[in-house]
């Protein structure tokens, strides 16, 4: 079989049995799927042997590249000593060590990991959490959330209630208990002479309001530290996290950090919160924990929420479980992602990286129909500037095909658009990387002229 011929193949076979997510298969119809062969590095490669840059780490989770040699290694390794068993009542060398680095990781500020396969699970996790340790307390009033305008936190019907994306959720309307939702941090919206921290005092003054409205009902405060990413690489001063931890303090409320997306080193320290100077009571972590390889995600507590639950009363404990939960594969594959960032000083790379990744996008940055230019660590991001909603609508679409054609993978959000590499990407990468993006974000904003 030809490459040509095989890649249509799959293609074809794809859209006849398989349901793609975030999809409207429809669009399919114009534009298949794109077959992978096979990866390495920041390369994916088709079935016709065509490869493309993964400028979005497969959807934020591939850190080191694909087929990592070491994390290859500890795969193998693993597999031949225990791939899974339960872990209640059980437990294992992967699972307890990556329990210990994490914890030291945050001082053992976080010192109790309690695990699950994707970050949905983890939000439902922290959120059912935050109201068992509640009503343990005696408060079985507190069990509503706030949330923040143009947050997401996954898509299980819990999750949901405090994700406010109207495309995911407007459907399902109906099975959702929503959550309080609080003004966008988002530093975009500052006004004629505002700084992003006078955004974020507003956004404080707000989720102040509602906590005082509600006294006695939160039972947490959830966000997503520093970058709203599928709101659009939306970021916000440091201080509004800040300031989310003393107003919970002051009202009684947990703050819970999704660093699903943000945390494993993207924005800059290991967790965003760090950044900020501060821990939450809880923090979900997915995505990236496992370098990328297989679903993992985890809910780190404080002691003050594992003492809550600690009892004699079984039903004063925390009941939730998932089949793989602790997977030992999983622990293993992020077990290699830590030593990774140990031993290749990975944090002071991305440090002296993210500078040349800026220089690499200048060129799109300069361009006059991009806006809001943003950049927060291994994040870089840009608004196109497009004046009526009917061609601003097509954009990100036309923009992922120019891109695909340039042996590019990007995948924007909306009117955003975004790269967020994986940690081993070089500075000739980059600058291919700026070239190539800037001549697919030229061609889609002359297709959207012509149409
Ligand atoms: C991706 C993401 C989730 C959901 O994780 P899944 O593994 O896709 O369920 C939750 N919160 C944030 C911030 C995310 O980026």
């Amino acid at each position: 079989m030809t490459g040509r011929n095989s890649a249509s193949t799959l293609a074809a076979r794809s859209l006849r049995s398989v349901w793609h997510p975030c999809t409207q298969m429809r669009q399919h119809e114009q534009a298949p799927p794109i077959a992978l062969a096979r990866a390495h590095g920041p390369w994916l490669f088709d079935t016709g042997g065509r490869r493309y840059l993964d400028a979005i780490s497969s959807w934020w989770v591939n850190l080191f590249g694909h087929t990592n040699a070491r994390i290859n290694a500890a795969l193998i390794d693993q597999l031949g000593q225990l791939e899974h068993a339960m872990l209640a009542g059980f437990t294992h060398e992967p699972v307890v060590q990556l329990s210990e680095r994490l914890a030291a990781l945050t001082d053992h500020a976080l010192g109790h990991c309690f695990y699950a396969s994707d970050g949905a699970s983890a939000v439902e996790i922290a959120l059912k959490m935050s109201v068992h340790a509640w009503r343990n307390a005696g408060h079985s009033g507190k069990n509503e959330f706030i949330c923040m305008a143009g947050g997401y936190h996954g898509e299980t019907v819990g999750a949901l209630g405090v994700t406010d994306t109207p495309l995911f959720r407007s459907a399902y309307e109906a099975l959702l208990r929503p959550a309080h939702i609080a003004a966008s941090p988002d530093a975009r919206r500052a006004g004629p002479g505002e700084s992003a921290a006078d955004v974020s005092r507003r956004a404080l003054a707000d989720v102040e309001r509602l906590l005082q409205q509600r006294a006695g009902h939160i039972a947490a405060v959830i966000v997503e530290p520093l970058v709203q990413c599928a709101a659009g690489m939306a970021m916000h001063d440091p201080a509004y996290v800040r300031g989310l931890r003393a107003l919970c303090d002051a009202y009684g409320a947990h703050l819970i950090a999704d660093e699903i997306a943000v945390g494993c080193g993207r924005t800059g320290s290991f967790f965003a919160s760090q950044e900020a100077g501060v821990w939450p009571d809880l923090l979900c972590l997915s995505k990236g924990i496992s370098g990328g390889y297989l679903p993992l995600s985890l809910v780190m507590a404080s002691d003050a929420i594992y003492e809550a639950f600690y009892d004699d009363d079984v039903r004063r404990g925390f009941l939730h479980s998932h089949s793989y939960t602790g997977n030992a594969l999983a622990c293993r594959a992020a077990l290699a992602t830590l030593d990774i960032f140990e031993q290749e000083q990975v944090l002071e790379r991305n440090r002296q990286f993210a500078p040349v990744l800026a220089e690499a996008l200048q060129p799109l940055a300069d361009d006059a129909r991009v806006r809001h230019v943003r950049q927060r660590g291994m994040i870089w991001a840009c608004d196109a500037l497009i004046a009526d909603a009917a061609t601003a609508a097509g954009f990100s679409r036309r923009l992922a095909e120019e891109a695909a054609r340039r042996e590019l993978l990007v995948r924007p959000i909306g009117t955003a658009l975004y790269v967020m590499p994986p940690y081993i990407l070089d500075a000739q990468q980059a600058q291919w990387l700026g070239q190539r993006l800037h001549t697919a974000f030229e061609a889609a904003m002359d297709g959207k002229e012509k149409a």
